[in-house]
């Protein structure tokens, strides 16, 4: 184990402000647990609204130096960051696994994740580009993009280290300054991120204020000298952003979840179905938005398809993330209630799972993956987000059908399909409301491609260069140069 994760550097978990790590003004703290023991893994700085007081004036401060510096300068830190990011690769590893309690791989390739965020960024400080509107002879007309100015982020627990990444480096890299407000259930890896980059900013540029929702995130989005809002996580907590927001015409993206088909035809290569069936609802313990938690399958596959899913899902390891098994805890007790409780559920709506359906009997968050068959589209499992290892399988009969089932959900943020017919397809892709499509493979895309919801899913995309758009405000220049010039 590194330092960090043993908790012996303190405080890593204090408070960033203004290039210093301080205590909360009120001096608490609050615990945060490791998911596979139930233990308290260390203790954070429990941020309130006079701590996000003394943030929003360091970022004030800084936000003039950062925007007017040189673009080449501002990309060049963000490489910095991103070596800085990759040469701590093994404790940003080991500190969002133990916080989160995913799998050690998993919480590897987040952190990798979080380091290619900022080189990304990085390459795109100095590409952020205006365009030249052709008008009469008399004008010259052009645009500038411009950075919000002061941005907040606020940050859920599921991927606490690539939300980091996701939406700190592009705030950053247009000129913008940063208040990150991680979630009170895992902290710690944007925490540490944190301070394995912030030497390599100007003081006030990126601040860090740990603590709860009501106590720090809401007087951040409340507040009127933040000039823009990123928000991941929950819908009622996303509609009390909006609120927050709109009370000071707050420019805001929000990315709120789902409950996202995946639908296999016959004719799929089915080994690859299968396996990317079972990575879509196992994957962080099904605790990802984009997490394939509906399975629509084929009459004619959908017996010959489920036999083979559920050997799969009972060879799965379900272990301490530490140990990398396949499928670690739930992130908390709250969590793993909430998903025993939709467990129950399903047991009424649509009987007995096909596998799983219990906790494991010993301390820490865990939960079987489990299986429900003959899920109806109306039923709750099939409706409600579960963010958990727990999948509906719900039967069709033709195109039609799936297209119509895979639309019939508030949630829009993924939708994907098994098939190797590429006219079926590609007409999905069309048919169906969801931010992005995936065919014949689950969570393809990566930091390169927009991400974000239609419908109860959200709104604004992060990732890829439509990040900008959501960082940047854009200036129309217009100049009349006159009519007597030679010509
Ligand atoms: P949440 O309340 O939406 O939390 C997300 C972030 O918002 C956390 O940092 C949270 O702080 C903060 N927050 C909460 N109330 C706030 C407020 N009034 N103003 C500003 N910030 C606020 O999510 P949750 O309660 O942890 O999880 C509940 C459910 O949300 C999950 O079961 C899952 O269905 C969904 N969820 C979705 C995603 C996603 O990726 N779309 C991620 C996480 C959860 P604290 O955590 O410190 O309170
Ligand atoms: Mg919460």
């Amino acid at each position: 184990m590194t330092e960090y994760s043993q908790g012996s550097v303190a405080d890593a978990y204090d408070i960033l402000v203004d290039g210093e790590w301080v205590s909360a003004d009120s001096g608490e703290r609050f615990a945060v647990y490791d998911p596979s023991t139930g233990e308290e893994l260390t203790q954070v700085a429990r941020g309130r609204e006079t701590d996000i007081e003394h943030a929003i004036e360091a970022a004030v401060a800084a936000e003039d130096g950062w925007r007017r510096m040189a673009v080449d300068e501002r990309s060049q830190l963000l490489y910095e960051i991103a070596q800085a990011l990759r040469d701590h690769e093994d404790e940003l590893a080991e500190i969002e696994t133990l916080d989160t309690g995913k799998p050690l791989g998993t919480g590897r390739s987040h952190a990798q994740t979080c380091a290619r965020y900022f080189e990304y960024y990085a390459g795109i400080a100095d590409k952020v580009y205006g365009d030249s509107i052709p008008l009469s002879d008399e004008y010259v007309d052009f645009t500038v993009r411009e950075p919000l100015g002061v941005t907040a982020q606020v940050i859920p627990w599921n991927g606490p280290l690539s939300v980091f990444g996701r939406s700190v480096a592009p705030a950053l890299a247009t000129g913008n300054v940063c208040i990150v407000k991680p979630a009170e259930q895992a902290p710690l890896s944007p925490l540490v991120a944190a301070r394995v980059i912030d030497d390599h900013l100007p003081d006030g540029v990126l601040n860090v204020v740990p603590g709860f929702g009501t106590e720090a995130g809401a007087p951040l989005v409340e507040h009127d000298a933040v000039d823009g809002i990123g928000f991941t996580g929950s819908v009622p907590t996303g509609k009390a952003i909006a609120t927050a927001a709109a009370e000071n015409l707050t420019p805001h993206y929000l990315e709120l979840g789902g409950k996202s088909p995946n639908v296999v035809f016959p004719d799929a290569d089915l080994d690859n179905a299968v396996e990317n069936a079972v990575k879509g609802f196992t994957a962080v313990t099904g605790q990802v938005c984009s997490a394939g938690s509906r399975l629509l399958l084929h009459e004619d596959i959908h017996d010959e398809f489920l036999d083979r899913l559920v050997d799969e899902v009972d060879s799965l390891t379900v272990d301490s993330g530490i140990d990398d098994p396949d499928v670690g805890p739930l992130v908390s007790e709250e969590q793993f209630e909430k998903v025993q409780r939709y467990v129950e559920v399903g047991r009424k709506e649509a009987g007995e799972p096909v596998v799983g359906g219990s906790a494991l009997d010993r301390p820490g968050y865990f939960f079987e993956p489990t299986i429900f068959d003959g899920v109806d589209n109306d039923m709750r499992i099939a409706q409600e987000e579960i963010f958990g290892p727990v999948l509906s399988v719900i039967t069709f009969a033709d195109e039609q059908e799936a297209i119509e089932i895979a639309n019939d959900v508030d949630y829009g943020l993924v939708a994907g399909i098994f098939t190797e017919n590429v006219q079926r397809a590609l007409r999905f892709s069309k048919e169906v409301a969801a931010g992005q499509i995936y065919i014949n493979e689950w969570f393809a895309g990566g930091i390169e491609t927009p991400f974000g919801g239609y419908k109860d899913s959200g709104y604004g995309r992060e990732k890829g260069l439509e990040a900008i758009d959501e960082y940047t405000q854009v200036k129309n220049v217009c100049a009349n140069i006159g009519t007597d010039w030679p010509r």
